[in-house]
């Protein structure tokens, strides 16, 4: 099956339930940006999608980076001076700061609490926090737990560790028709938080695992990595290949139930910039436009002068920016599969409209072609759609001057792509165009 016919057989309720169910069995694993949880996630994405993980040595320098340390945490609580356990890593991940180098120690309530943290003004939620690239060590907490601990000395224990190892990132290339490339990204480092970013995650798998099964136009590269450091990796062990990116998207926060944002290529002009704008203008929801900034997912570093790629972020919330961010409120009330249903829906619609972008030559520039006498009246969609479908026809036919492309069409015309890819299929078929490569 191609991605090339619109793919109307899809049953969006069933893949929500899907990438729901994938989110259910990765939530409990602390991941991180290195370490067994990065692995494991990976190993579980693994029997989704043919993924090669790559392991990058402790100590490599990447551009003006090195990788880091690889984190591993078995263990880690506080006990307080009854010897009850007031702060456990085993119900929630979130209470040790990622990161957390190995401490063994008693210690009064003031000594400790310079390593505790809490969001005074969400006195529920244990905030999620990291400490990458200094070593020190911490606990997240409920503002309201914070409050009930009692003065006296307390036991302290994170049972981690933080040495030379690897830094993992999972790859996929799907070879296409062209060796052109869409690169599709998402960060896979945050533990137990659902819509940053699992959501990410197991958007990025369907749309991996659909098209993996389907011929395609372009080459697909999907990458999983560790936020931040993994795109500097892979741009740093990968600067012979990326010439071959002619679109990309990274993925994230795609599960709340946020209006869509597109944030732009850093150059804001290019055809992934267009077409993620004309489909979200079709999707008849709302959504706003963003431009490009250094800041927010990866896109920060595929967008660095040096590379300067094609690539720009759709999310739904943006980075940062709905209620729960980085904190256990981040959690499966916030995200839900008909949200992650709609999001891996907007990206098969990008999908298919590159895959199904061209450009053609009008071979009866001279006037208006003769539709009626090829019998193209009636066969252009039936009662309903007949009169946009003529429309997009003589759009069609009379952009086709080598200049625009069937995306140029549908947004200069406001007839939306498959309308138009439909009346140029047509015309193409009765010898009116040619393809221009
Ligand atoms: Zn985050």
């Amino acid at each position: 099956m191609s991605v090339t016919e619109l793919e109307q057989n899809i049953d969006m309720d069933r893949v929500g339930e899907q990438m729901y169910d994938l989110m259910r069995e990765l939530y409990p694993i602390c991941r991180s940006i290195t370490g067994e949880g990065f692995r494991q996630t990976q190993d579980i994405l693994k029997q989704h999608v043919p993924l090669q993980i790559r392991a990058v040595p402790t100590g490599t320098e990447v551009f003006d980076w090195t990788v880091p340390k690889e984190w591993n945490i078995r263990d880690a609580y506080v006990k307080d001076p009854d010897g009850e356990k007031v702060i456990d890593f085993q119900k929630s991940n979130l209470h040790v700061v990622n990161y957390s180098v190995p401490v063994n120690q008693k210690m009064s309530l003031e000594d400790l609490a310079k390593h505790l943290f809490t969001l005074p003004e969400h006195p529920e939620w244990i905030p999620y926090r990291t400490s990458y690239y200094e070593e020190d060590w911490g606990f997240c907490l409920s503002h309201n737990d914070y409050l009930r601990l009692k003065e006296g000395m307390y036991e302290v224990v994170i049972d981690s560790t933080l040495e030379d190892g690897h830094l993992n990132y999972g790859e996929y290339f799907k070879r296409g028709r062209s060796p052109d490339e869409v690169l599709v990204t998402t960060h896979a480092c945050h533990p137990s938080l659902c819509n940053d970013n699992l959501s990410g995650i197991v958007v990025t798998t369907l749309l991996a695992k659909y098209l993996a099964e389907r011929d395609t136009r372009y080459s697909y590269r999907f990458l999983f990595m560790p936020g931040g450091i993994g795109s500097i990796v892979w741009l740093c062990l990968n600067e012979d290949k990326v010439f071959a990116i002619k679109h990309g998207l990274t993925v994230a926060c795609v599960g709340d139930s946020g209006n869509f944002t597109y944030k732009k290529s850093r150059d804001g002009a290019l055809e992934i910039d267009q077409a993620v704008q004309n489909v979200l203008r079709h999707s008849e929801r709302e959504h706003k436009v963003i431009d490009f900034s250094p800041y927010g997912y990866d896109e920060r570093n595929f967008g660095s002068p040096g590379f300067n790629l094609p690539v720009g972020s759709l999310t739904r919330s943006t980075h940062s920016q709905f209620g729960g961010y980085h904190s256990s409120a981040d959690n499966f009330d916030l995200v839900k599969p008909q949200y992650l249903a709609e999001s891996f829906g907007l990206y098969l619609a990008v999908v298919y409209l590159l895959e199904n972008n061209r450009r053609y030559l009008n071979l009866k520039p001279k006037g208006e072609v003769q539709l009626g006498k090829r019998g193209l009246y009636g066969m252009l969609g039936g009662l309903q759609e007949r009169t946009i479908s003529e429309m997009a026809s003589l759009w069609v036919l009379n952009l086709s001057d080598g200049d625009h492309s069937l995306l140029d069409i549908s947004d200069k015309s406001d007839i939306r792509f498959e309308i138009v890819k439909n009346a140029a299929d047509i015309l193409l078929e009765h010898g009116l165009l040619k393809e221009i490569t």
